[in-house]
C-alpha cells in the first residue's frame, strides 16, 4: 500500500480534471436524506458524517438493468445489445460497510460464471473510499466485524484530517494505475504520526464499543430453529414493502421483465432484469407453488440467508452492519433487535 497526501484545493483541481473523463459519483445530500448520485462538480459532494441512505449497490446492481433486445418476427429472433453505459467510473465516499459489501456482491455474480453485466460495471469503477470515525445511531458493523476504518476492497482510501489535507491510502493495482495517471496532485506525507493522532483517538473508542449479540450463537439457533414462533410474532407488523432488502448493499435478488411491443410485423422489445425482494409475496412464486405463502417465512428467509445461508456457503455473513433497514423500515423492525432476541433465546436453552 503506497501513502500520500492531497490538500483540499488539489483534490478540487483534480476532480475538475477527472470529471472530464470520468463518471462521478459521490453522496449528495438532498431534502430528507444523503444517497449516491451523479455529480458534475467537487461542490456537490455531500460529506455526511455517517453513510448514506441508499448504498452505492445501484451503480453496479441498477434496479432494472437492460439485459437484451430482442426482435422477432415470425420464427426469427434477433438479439442484441441494449444500449448500457460502461464507461469509466468514480465512486466516491464509499464507506467501510458498503466496501465489504461490494466483496459479498462480487461472490456472487462471479460464482457460477461470470456475471457480464455486473462485471462491467465494477471493472469499470474505481472505488474511492472514506473511513468513519463516528457511527450512525443505527449502524452496528463491529458487531457484524466489519473494521469501520479499513480501506478492504476498496482501491483507495481518502481520509479527511480536518486540516484541508487528506490522506491518501492507495491500496489495490487498480489505485496504483490512477496514482501512476495523477501523481503530481499528490505530497508524501511528511507529518503523518501527528496528524491522525486526534483520529486514532476517536477510534479506539469507536472500536471499544461493546457487542451487542454473539454472531456463533445466532448461527448455531438458525441452524436448529427453521420453525419457531419468533418468526411469526416478529413478522406480524411486516408490510412487505420491500424497502428493507432494496436499501440493503447486499440484498442482490432479481427477477426478470419484458418490455415488448408490437409493429413493423415483430414483435420487438428489451429484457430487463430488475431487483426482487424476499418480502414481496410473488416472491420465488411459480405458476403452480409459491414455497413462502406467509410474511413470517418470507422473512425467516430474509434473516436465514443473511446469517445462515451466506455463511454456509462462502463462510461469509450477508449483513455489514449499515443499519439502514432498522433506520428506514416503516414499521419500525428492528434487525439488532431480532438478534439479541434470537441470542436470548439462545441462552434459554
Ligand atoms: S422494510 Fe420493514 S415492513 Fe418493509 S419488508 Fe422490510 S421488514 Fe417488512
Ligand atoms: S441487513 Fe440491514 S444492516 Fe445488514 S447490511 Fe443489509 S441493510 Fe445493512
Amino acid at each position: 500500500m503506497t501513502t500520500k497526501l492531497i490538500t483540499r484545493n488539489s483534490l478540487k483541481k483534480l476532480m475538475r480534471d477527472l470529471l472530464t473523463v470520468f463518471e462521478i459519483v459521490a453522496p449528495v445530500q438532498g431534502e430528507a436524506v444523503s444517497a449516491f448520485q451523479r455529480i458534475s462538480a467537487y461542490e456537490e459532494i455531500g460529506w455526511p458524517d455517517s453513510n448514506t441512505a441508499r448504498s452505492p449497490k445501484e451503480f453496479f446492481l441498477p434496479p432494472a438493468d437492460g439485459l437484451f433486445r430482442f426482435q422477432q418476427t415470425g420464427r426469427e429472433t434477433l438479439l442484441s445489445e441494449p444500449a448500457n453505459h460502461h464507461g469509466p467510473r468514480i465512486i466516491l465516499g464509499v464507506r467501510p460497510c458498503d466496501a465489504a459489501a461490494l466483496a459479498i456482491m462480487d461472490r456472487v455474480f462471479s460464482e457460477k460464471g461470470i456475471d457480464v453485466h455486473y462485471t462491467a460495471l465494477r471493472d469499470n469503477t474505481l472505488v474511492i473510499g472514506q473511513p468513519c470515525w463516528k457511527p450512525g445511531k443505527d449502524c452496528f458493523c463491529t458487531s457484524v466485524g466489519i473494521n469501520p476504518t479499513a480501506s478492504l476492497n476498496m482501491d483507495i482510501m481518502l481520509t479527511d484530517l480536518r486540516d484541508e489535507r487528506f490522506l491518501v491510502d492507495i491500496v489495490s493495482p487498480k489505485g496504483e494505475d490512477f496514482f501512476s495517471y495523477f501523481s503530481h496532485f499528490f505530497q508524501e506525507p511528511e507529518d503523518l504520526p501527528r496528524a491522525l493522532s486526534a483520529q486514532t483517538r476517536e477510534m479506539v473508542f469507536y472500536l471499544g464499543e461493546d457487542k451487542m449479540f454473539d454472531l456463533r450463537v445466532i448461527k448455531k439457533w438458525l441452524d436448529n430453529n427453521f420453525e419457531n414462533p419468533l418468526w411469526t410474532k416478529t413478522a406480524a407488523r411486516c408490510i412487505g414493502c420491500g424497502a428493507c432488502s432494496f436499501l440493503c448493499p447486499t440484498c442482490h435478488c432479481f427477477d426478470f421483465t419484458d418490455e415488448s411491443t408490437y409493429q413493423d410485423n415483430s414483435f420487438q422489445g428489451l429484457r430487463k432484469r430488475v431487483w426482487d425482494s424476499c418480502s414481496f409475496s410473488h416472491f420465488t412464486q411459480t405458476p403452480t407453488h409459491q414455497p413462502r405463502p406467509t410474511q413470517d417465512r418470507r422473512f425467516r428467509q430474509r434473516i436465514m440467508h443473511k446469517f445462515k445461508y451466506s455463511f454456509d456457503r462462502y463462510q461469509q455473513l450477508a449483513c455489514v452492519g449499515c443499519g439502514r433497514c432498522r433506520s428506514l423500515c416503516p414499521v419500525g423492525i428492528d434487525l439488532v433487535e431480532v438478534l439479541v432476541s434470537i441470542s436470548r433465546q439462545s441462552h434459554q436453552f
